[in-house]
């Protein structure tokens, strides 16, 4: 299938990389369970109001997966998942924010400091990853889809499988260089202090994988 080219909102674009000059690489894994913890509410306010659904509490967590020897770092969720169509529309667009009307208002009202409030999205992933794949497989369908980018050159969607309604984001961690450690988001040690720092109120479980040393 042919290379797509992202729908850049330029002005947004131009402050996400503002933002990520002065803020820490690390706000990435922030942003992604964000994402996630979203996914999961939405399933449980369908649950709410549909007598098909129901919410088991357990059924419903984030899994943070690092994988050293394949330089992976994989963020999944039991959430409500995103069709083609999604995958296209909300990660095909650099720096669209669903939330960010709203926030923008809210805080126009508050009259906080706006720039500093947003939220970057999803392509934080970027700062440490130089390949982002996200497998998804949206309520109600048994079908899955794969969106695959490198970066700014654009991103390809194609079929794929997954066992489970979803998403499984997985980042390609970018080696290190001179100025930049990057092997540090395969720790989990390091993981476990991003989330507490920057996650501590998300309402689902956040598990990972811990092997005593
Ligand atoms: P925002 O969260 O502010 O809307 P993002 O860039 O973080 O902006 O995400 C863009 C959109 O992509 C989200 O609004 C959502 O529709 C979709 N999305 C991202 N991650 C997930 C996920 N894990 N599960 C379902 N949808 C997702
Ligand atoms: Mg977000």
């Amino acid at each position: 299938m042919a290379k797509k080219q992202f729908k850049a909102e330029s002005k947004r674009l131009l402050e996400m990389m503002i933002n990520s000059i002065y803020t820490q690489k690390e706000i990435f894994l922030r942003e992604l369970i964000s994402n996630a913890s979203d996914a999961i509410d939405k399933i449980y306010y369908k649950a709410l109001s549909d007598d098909s659904l129901t919410f088991n509490q357990e059924d419903y967590y984030i899994k943070i997966t690092p994988d050293k020897d394949n330089r992976t770092l994989t963020i999944s969720d039991t959430g409500i998942g995103m069709t083609k169509e999604d995958l296209e529309n909300n990660l095909g667009v650099i720096a669209k924010s669903g939330s960010l009307a709203f926030k923008q208002e809210n805080e126009l009202k508050d009259g906080h400091n706006i720039i500093g409030q947003f939220g970057v999205g999803f392509y934080s992933a970027f700062m440490v990853a130089d390949e982002v794949t996200v497998t998804s497989r949206a309520l109600g369908s048994d079908e899955a889809y794969v969106w695959n980018s490198k970066g700014a050159d654009g991103y390809t969607v194609e079929p794929g499988t997954k066992a489970t309604v979803g998403t499984d984001i997985v980042l390609k961690i970018k080696p290190n260089t001179e100025d930049d450690n990057y092997d540090e988001f395969l720790e989990t040690y390091r993981l476990q202090n991003i989330v507490k720092k920057y996650s501590d109120f998300i309402r689902y479980p956040i598990k990972m994988d811990v092997t005593r040393s």
